[in-house]
């Protein structure tokens, strides 16, 4: 999970939301991932599938038998559907995403019965720094538009003081 925690680190330094992850096979990581959405312009470029396509690549197989995902936040309905399809073991997770989540918050796309794969869960490793990481961020987020925001209205009313004084002086 500290691995993954680095991942999401070069995730936030793209100014991208921090979710990061690795897959590890036979005690060893083969491949890791990092939220890219932005930086890619596409909505596919979640950490999971970045990770998971790495992976598949380096086993040179599409199952991915054998393998743990740890990951910094709960996987979506996306990233949970193409774990389920991988037929990973096990994904061990950071912190949960109450809004977003498919391995239990919203629902549990993981371990559904009707499916031929379930895949383990493992949740709240290293819970408080992902989720810590998380919130840092967004709060960051909310203050840089914050003062983004103040700076508009203040060239705004620099430029209207500006053309008063211009009418002023006709
Ligand atoms: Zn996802």
């Amino acid at each position: 999970m500290k691995e993954a925690i680095r991942q999401a680190k070069k995730a936030e330094a793209l100014e991208e939301v921090p979710i990061g992850c690795v897959i590890v096979y036979e005690g060893k990581i083969i491949a890791r991932g990092y939220n890219r959405r932005n930086t890619d312009k596409n909505t596919l470029s979640h950490a999971e599938l970045n990770a998971i396509r790495k992976a598949s690549k380096k086993l040179g197989d599409w199952r991915l038998e054998g393998c743990t995902m740890y990951v910094t936040l709960e996987p979506c309905q996306m990233c949970s559907g193409a774990l389920v399809q991988s037929r990973i073991d096990e994904v061990v997770i950071g912190c949960m995403n109450s809004k977003a989540g498919c391995a239990g918050s919203v629902m549990n796309l993981l371990q559904v019965e009707g499916f031929n794969h379930q895949v383990k869960i493992t949740q709240g490793v290293l819970e408080e720094e992902c989720s810590t990481m998380l919130s840092d961020f967004f709060k960051r987020l909310r203050e840089k538009k914050k003062q983004e925001k103040a700076a508009r209205k203040a060239e705004r009313e620099k430029l209207e003081n500006q053309q008063s004084e211009k009418e002023a002086d006709k």
